[in-house]
């Protein structure tokens, strides 16, 4: 019985929640990143990163089942056996980017679209790839909805990345690899940064930030212990 009113009291938030409601969440968590970033001392937010996470409309991109918990600091699912990224993750890989005004950016793993819409508020271009056919679909509707037109999408194995619009001045991977795919290294510019999580299923994976140098030479940092869906695909 508990249950059902609980039910019925979250599916009421969802549909009579305005955009007041969702603001207000949104600043909670976004308050909730930076201080979750000051206990761990991963990262020091910058002003564009905290900006862009305070403008996503992180509950349009999930499914309306999972809409009264958008705002919440962790991980949702969005179906096909596939999870939104927690917005601490988000904003940290995003940080770890760099992002500038004029730069284009790839990302493997485009599931909701979330992480392409942060990066399309910071970015010139985005461009991104999924492997699930109804999640590129649908990432692809929500985002034009959303008037992200500086993201594109493209359903396929990102493990290849995207060689038409190479060389990127990051690439963001959101899956967790075995190893980190040479296809992307090579489509990365000199004096560009990879993320990516290396390691297996049921390891702990490990979130690295590449540099590659001006000389083409790879400098390799890890970052954080993290849980990531597996990067497919045939390769
Ligand atoms: N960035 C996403 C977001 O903001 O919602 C979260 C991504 S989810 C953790 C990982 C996504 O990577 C899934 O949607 C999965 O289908 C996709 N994926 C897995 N392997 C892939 C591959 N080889 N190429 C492209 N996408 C892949």
């Amino acid at each position: 019985m508990k249950k059902l009113t609980c039910l019925l009291l979250l599916a009421s938030f969802a549909a009579h929640a305005d955009d007041a409601d969702y603001a207000a969440a949104r600043a909670a968590m976004v308050a909730e990143v930076q201080l979750y970033a000051r206990m761990t001392g991963d990262i020091e937010f910058s002003e564009p990163v905290l900006a862009a996470m305070q403008a996503v409309q992180r509950h349009s991109l999930v499914p309306a089942s999972q809409m009264p918990f958008a705002y919440e600091n962790r991980p949702l699912p969005i179906g096909h056996g596939q999870t939104i990224s927690q917005p601490y993750i988000v904003a940290l890989m995003t940080e770890l980017a760099s992002p500038d005004d004029d730069d284009v950016i790839l990302e493997v793993g485009t599931g909701s679209g979330y992480q392409a819409a942060i990066l399309g508020e910071l970015v010139e271009h985005v461009y991104t790839i999924e492997i699930i056919e109804a999640l590129a679909e649908r990432a692809t509707e929500k985002l034009a909805g959303l008037g992200y037109d500086n993201v594109t999408t493209k359903l396929g194995d990102g493990y290849y990345g995207w060689e038409a619009h190479a060389p990127y001045d990051a690439i963001v991977v959101t899956a967790a690899a075995s190893h980190v795919p040479p296809p992307l290294i090579e489509q990365l510019k000199p004096g560009g940064r990879m993320i990516i999580p290396v390691g297996g299923r049921f390891m702990t994976q490990l979130l690295l930030l590449l540099e590659k140098t001006e000389r083409g030479e790879i400098i390799s940092r890890q970052i954080a212990a993290v849980r990531f869906v597996p990067l497919t695909g045939e390769h």
